[in-house]
């Protein structure tokens, strides 16, 4: 099994260092650990800051390498916070640094937190899912620098609506992305958070492979290393039956393919 989306201590949300999360993986069998830590610019809660030294980063990741790597393939990946008045930061930020993996998330539209509830209080929750989707739909059409997009319905975790209404919209975002050779990712959080569901939901999943999608990896949004994995079978047995064969991992920013059937436990 492949995790392909684990926050450490060098995201401000998370407290777990890389140590801690690398053994308890190498304990439960997974072949290949992706950290993708939190940059999120001009984070509208001023009460936390989204950055970290990447120099450190890019250390502590060697460290773990060169500690663990003939044990489990470990990656360097990252999760970026987009918004469209952001892109041209985070394009200086890959031209700077390389990643094997980039996590393209919207947790922040219209220049206010989901989190905290604040993009919602202005809007209907159909205003909310419409301005969600065209922000991320402009971010796709004017920034190239990432893998896969995040957890595509986030909105759906903080105020349940009905993101068939968008499927629309969420369409000429595939239609984007597919020929540009992104992905997205099934996110296994939403499990946990009670929505009964990955991110994205299945309906999503079946208009990604409708569309032609093939690149996709599955990620636990990890913040504690007994998180790890959560509910990957279940994913798993999600992706075939939309009829995906394949998952992918990275390096480089290039992806690989690894048959499913192979990965179920
Ligand atoms: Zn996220
Ligand atoms: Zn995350």
């Amino acid at each position: 099994m492949l995790d392909y989306h684990v926050h450490s201590n060098f995201s401000a949300d998370c407290e777990t260092p890389m140590d801690r999360t690398i053994k308890k993986a190498i304990e439960i069998g997974l072949s290949e650990i992706c950290f993708t830590d939190h940059i999120d610019y001009d984070y509208p809660d001023e009460s936390i800051v989204f950055e970290f030294n990447l120099l450190e980063y890019d250390d502590q990741i060697r460290q773990m390498q060169a500690k663990y790597g003939n044990r489990i393939n470990i990656k360097k990946g990252i999760e970026i916070g987009v918004e469209p008045y952001l892109l041209d930061r985070y394009e200086a930020l890959m031209r700077k640094n390389r990643f094997d993996f980039i996590i393209c998330s919207m947790h922040t539209s219209d220049r206010k937190d989901l989190h905290s509830g604040k993009f919602f209080e202005d809007k209907t929750i159909n205003e909310a899912y419409a301005k969600y989707y065209e922000e991320l739909l402009f971010c796709t059409k004017n920034f190239d620098s990432f893998s896969v997009l995040g957890h595509l319905d986030l909105v759906k975790r903080y105020k349940q609506g009905s993101t068939r209404d968008f499927h629309e919209l969420i369409t000429e975002i595939f239609k984007v992305i597919i020929p540009m050779g992104k992905g997205i990712e099934l996110n296994t959080s939403g499990f946990r958070y009670g929505l009964n569901t990955g991110m994205p939901s299945e309906d999503i999943l079946r208009l990604y492979y409708s569309l032609g999608g093939e690149i996709i990896t599955i990620g636990s949004d990890s913040h504690r290393e007994d998180t790890l994995a959560y509910e990957f079978n279940t994913a798993y047995n999600l992706l075939q039956r939309v009829g995906f064969q394949y998952i992918t991992s990275f390096e480089d920013n290039k992806p690989s393919f690894q048959r499913i059937a192979s990965l179920i436990r």
